[in-house]
């Protein structure tokens, strides 16, 4: 104890040591390997890009590009700390159009993995460089085609305390599959392919962005797209945006790249929004994807090690013609400057329409090209699209009703023979959503990126026991090892329902598996339902009430009355009519 006092002093760490410790900041998991190694090889020009992983990155991770390759005295100095090849001076940071620029990704691995690179600037002449735990154990001369491979396995083998921290196999897949995702977004001229443990996962082959995004986020439903254009000083951007019609109900395909990294800057996504506001259904969110390219001077990406963060000097411009470019397209002029919306519904959607369609001119430094391309596009579900839905056949009550209108945004007034109902919108469709979602078997697709989440102890104890049931019902969970789970299939109309929601409710839930079904279904359901305020048709309104009639118990699933109901005489009564 004593010892331990007395030899608190400042000292400076060894140079393994603190090699170390930088590694961790740059790589902690395989996911960061894929980052950096797909940073490279877009730096390195590939026009192909091919990522094989075996368990998910934590048996070993090969990127193999067609790149310009790796010169043999570079070879012989990579995997030194700060080696690159792409800066020299503080000045450069100012201009750097790179993915990578500080030279440590390399280095890093380096010190904590066993890493191989294959390289060659010309074809057959290739030279071969290992090193383990940051010694340089074979530069040789090899053979090989113009471009670079790089093979990466033992990650973490020096280094225990990072191996507790990382998930099994299928959690780590789904990390990786991400950064492979966003790189491939990103650089749609690039063709990518993944391979998972031998089988070929996905393959895109080279494209516009517009195509690539339906071919890293489509499986397979059409829906028009449009690529928007747009620049002002200093920047240029181009946005891939689905029309009005597509809806989703979560903000994961409002995404933003700036000069080719994803990055998470909410103000850019908030301007996305803001670009669709008024042209969505009430609570729906649209597909937009941001590709900006800003002057490297006007942009700062050296305030992050894994550079999700970035300090944009332009950034009020940029929201500003983000916002003007979508609302242009979108064919509906701010309410701001003096323009009426019209509430235009037609029995599926509600869509807002600006007299006249017109176009309002745009500051003179921003112009906007529109390509119009229909394409390929997923949409969560066909519900999204048409705020309420009806079981289709639907014969109508025995009696006839007239519906008279909404009252307080809320309530549909009916007369139903001689009485006046008020039907809460919500609640009925509530409750028809939610016996719909129990009654029926729908698909179950395979998500894309699997939802993954931890559990306590005593959580994960409850969730395992729910998994045959929940299989069942349309919900595949597996558990992946370490306390955390992963989703990794889900049924048609659970697939808007939000990620955070579904797991909130099964790490909150206590008791049995069906009682859950029941929760999860009623959450669904209470998610998708028409809101209070939200407008209704005349004909969608029509055909709420006619299945809310034939309700057998006509509470919502939390047990309120869908209606109550006055009377014909207690309304004489009240008027002292006889
Ligand atoms: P940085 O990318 O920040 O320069 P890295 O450690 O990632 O640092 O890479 C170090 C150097 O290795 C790069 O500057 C580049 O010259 C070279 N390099 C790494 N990967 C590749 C590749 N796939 N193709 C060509 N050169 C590469
Ligand atoms: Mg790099």
């Amino acid at each position: 104890m004593e010892e331990a006092k007395t030899s608190r002093r400042i000292r400076i760490l060894r140079d393994d040591v603190s090699r170390k410790i930088a590694a961790g900041e740059v790589i902690d998991r395989p996911f960061s390997i894929v980052r950096e190694a797909l940073d490279n090889s877009l730096d390195a020009h590939a026009r192909s890009i091919d990522l094989f992983l075996e368990a998910g990155g934590l048996s070993r991770i090969r990127v193999a590009d067609d790149g310009d390759g790796i010169r043999a005295e570079d070879l012989a100095v990579c995997g030194e700390a700060h080696a690159t090849s792409k800066i020299e001076s503080e000045n450069d940071l100012l201009s750097v159009r790179s993915l990578g620029f500080r030279g440590e990704a390399l280095a890093s691995i380096a010190s904590c993995a066993r890493l191989e690179i294959v390289s060659a600037v010309e074809d057959g002449k290739a030279w071969r460089l290992l090193i383990q735990g940051g010694k340089r154990l074979a530069l040789e001369a090899s053979q090989g085609r113009k471009g670079t491979r790089m093979d990466v396995s033992e990650l973490f083998y020096n280094y225990p305390a990072r191996r507790k921290f990382l998930k099994g196999a299928s959690s780590e897949t789904a990390l990786c599959r991400s950064a492979f995702l966003d790189h491939a977004v990103a650089f749609p001229q690039t063709s990518f392919r993944l391979v998972q443990d031998g089988t070929l996962k996905f393959f895109y082959p080279a494209g516009t962005h517009l195509e690539r995004v339906i071919q890293a986020y489509g499986d397979g439903r059409s829906l028009p797209m449009t690529a928007l254009e747009g620049a002002g000083k200093g920047f240029s951007f181009l946005i891939a945006a689905s029309d009005s019609g597509v809806t989703r109900k979560d903000r994961k395909l409002l995404q933003v790249f700036v000069n080719g990294r994803r990055v998470w800057e909410y103000s850019l996504v908030q301007a996305m929004e803001y670009g669709y506001a008024g042209s969505m259904p009430g609570g729906s969110l649209p597909v937009a994807f941001l590709f900006l390219t800003v002057d490297p001077s006007l942009v700062d990406f050296n305030i992050h090690p894994a550079k999700k963060e970035v300090r944009l000097r332009v950034l009020a411009e940029i929201r500003h013609a983000v916002i003007d470019a979508l609302r242009t397209h979108l064919g509906r002029i701010s309410p701001i400057a003096g323009w009426s919306t019209q509430d235009h519904t037609d029995g599926n959607a509600v869509r807002f329409t600006t007299p006249g369609q017109g176009r309002h001119a745009l500051p003179t430094e921003v112009h906007h090209e529109v390509h119009e391309e229909c394409l390929r596009f997923p949409s969560a579900s066909r519900e999204e699209e048409a705020p309420v839905v009806i079981v289709a056949g639907s014969s109508g009550p025995s009696m006839p009703f007239r519906y008279l209108g909404q009252a307080f945004g809320v309530f549909l007034v009916v007369e139903h023979g001689d009485r006046l109902l008020f039907l809460d919108q919500h609640a009925a469709h509530e409750r028809i959503r939610f016996d719909r979602i129990l009654a029926s078997r729908p698909a179950v697709q395979e998500l894309l990126i699997p939802i993954v989440f931890d559990a306590s102890q005593e959580d994960a104890d409850r969730i395992g026991h729910w998994i045959p049931g929940l299989k069942e019902f349309g919900v595949g969970i597996e558990e992946s090892g370490g306390g955390s789970f992963q989703i990794s299939r889900l049924r048609d109309d659970l697939l808007p329902f939000g990620e955070a929601d579904l797991v909130e409710t099964l790490q909150g839930f206590r008791g049995g598996v069906e009682k859950l079904v029941r929760q999860i279904a009623a959450r669904a359901a209470c998610h998708g339902a028409v809101k209070e305020g939200e407008a209704v048709d005349g004909d969608t309104a029509r055909r709420l009430i006619a299945e809310a009639l034939r309700l057998p118990d006509a509470r919502c699933p939390h047990g309120r009355p869908v209606w109550t109901e006055i009377g014909k005489d207690q309304l004489y009564k009240r008027v002292e009519r006889i």
